[in-house]
């Protein structure tokens, strides 16, 4: 449990660790004694801001002692805490993404308890022995409701061995059984995390927040400054657009109601792609319920708040993806998860082929 504490039975354990050692939400933000389980919760979110592929799985701590066993455990609960305090989406789901990579890392190494821990996020889990190595079959049920979250073949059910309802879970892409079926819990993962976050985020009150007001400003002000390093988005010409962002562009400009999740995705998207507010209210010009006001609004909202574009796997679920296996081959590869990596990748392409264009297109 201290390794694994997100887990959905981390919560009873984390209450335990509290009482049997005697310590209060205070004591955690400023006893000098426990400043090793800060440190260690700051380095967890640090390392979760700067790596956003995912954070090293590795701990110093040593887990064997119970002092190890506290100081890992509760700097988990620190960092949730500081992430919750902050109240900053972007924050919370680039934290959780870090620990999600990180989960899914440590479940793929652990052979001992890897169907326990699967089974705290898939309904059941079948493990078949052959001279020695495992292979995992999981119910169809799971596959079919976290696979559209991943890109590359082997996510698509027509891809994989189906037998009375189990699919298997075969090794692929370099990775064994276990690890294919961890990174499928990853998904679970990330979204029984986010929600148990924002649970807390709805219930917090400001006076509670104001006592992580220091670690919250230090990360937020890392995570902005952390952004703008990766985004460097000046020269998105129209073909380097993402199939998401350009149906999203297209449907409004056609009169289509495009959802909550697509606008919001499309003007951050363009804050990423340093257009101008102007352009952005552009794309809303022709929607059914447009109000250039609350157009203006909103979109200056969303660009003071530097709001990062959702991720493939948000936009699949929210169907604001429009491609399906095939249509496209950058969105089918397993490393394209989110459609900045598409627009970079079309970037670099073109720059190494020579076509380079450093002005923004005209973009209606
Ligand atoms: S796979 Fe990702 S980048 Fe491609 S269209 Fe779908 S959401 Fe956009």
């Amino acid at each position: 449990m201290a390794r694994y504490p997100f887990l959905p039975q981390g919560s009873v354990f984390l209450k335990f660790v509290l009482e049997k050692n005697g310590i209060t939400v205070e004591d955690l933000i400023e006893a000098p004694w426990l400043e090793e389980v800060r440190a260690r919760g700051r380095i967890r979110l640090l390392e979760s801001v700067m790596h956003k592929e995912g954070v090293d799985a590795a701990t110093t701590i040593d887990l064997s002692s119970d002092l190890g066993k506290m100081t890992e455990s509760l700097s988990f609960l620190y960092a949730m805490l500081i992430v919750c305090a902050s109240f900053n989406e972007r924050l919370l789901a680039r934290w959780v993404e870090g620990e999600a990579s990180r989960a899914d890392q440590l479940f793929g190494m652990d052979k001992e308890n890897f169907a326990i821990l699967a089974k705290s996020y898939i309904s059941d889990i079948k493990e078949i022995q052959n001279r020695g190595v495992a292979t995992y079959w999981i119910p169809m049920s799971d596959f079919i409701e976290l696979c559209p979250r991943i890109s590359g073949n082997y996510w698509r059910l027509i891809n994989r061995p189906v037998k009375n309802g189990w699919v298997c879970m075969n090794p692929g892409a370099g990775e064994t059984s276990r690890q294919r079926t961890a990174r499928l819990i990853k998904e679970r993962i990330r979204e029984d995390l986010t929600n148990s976050c924002v649970d807390r985020m709805n219930k917090m009150d400001d006076s509670f927040a104001e006592l992580f007001l220091d670690p919250v400003e230090r990360v937020t002000k890392l995570l902005s400054e952390q952004v703008k390093d990766e985004m460097p988005m000046t020269a998105a010409i129209r073909e380097d657009w993402p199939p998401c962002f350009e149906s999203a562009v297209a449907e409004l400009s056609q009169g289509v109601n495009v959802n909550h999740t697509g606008r919001v995705f499309l003007a951050s998207m363009s804050l990423a792609m340093s257009l101008t507010q102007e352009q952005t209210c552009g794309f809303f010009s022709n929607a059914p319920d447009y109000n250039a006001d609350t157009t203006s609004y909103q979109i200056n909202q969303i660009f003071e708040r530097g709001y990062t574009p959702h991720g493939c796997a948000a936009l699949k679920t929210s169907a604001r993806c429009p491609v399906s296996p095939g249509d496209d081959r950058l969105c089918d590869q397993e490393w394209l998860t989110h459609p900045l990596k598409y627009l970079k990748a079309k970037q670099r392409r073109r720059f190494k082929d020579g076509g380079g264009v450093t002005i923004i297109e005209e973009t209606k």
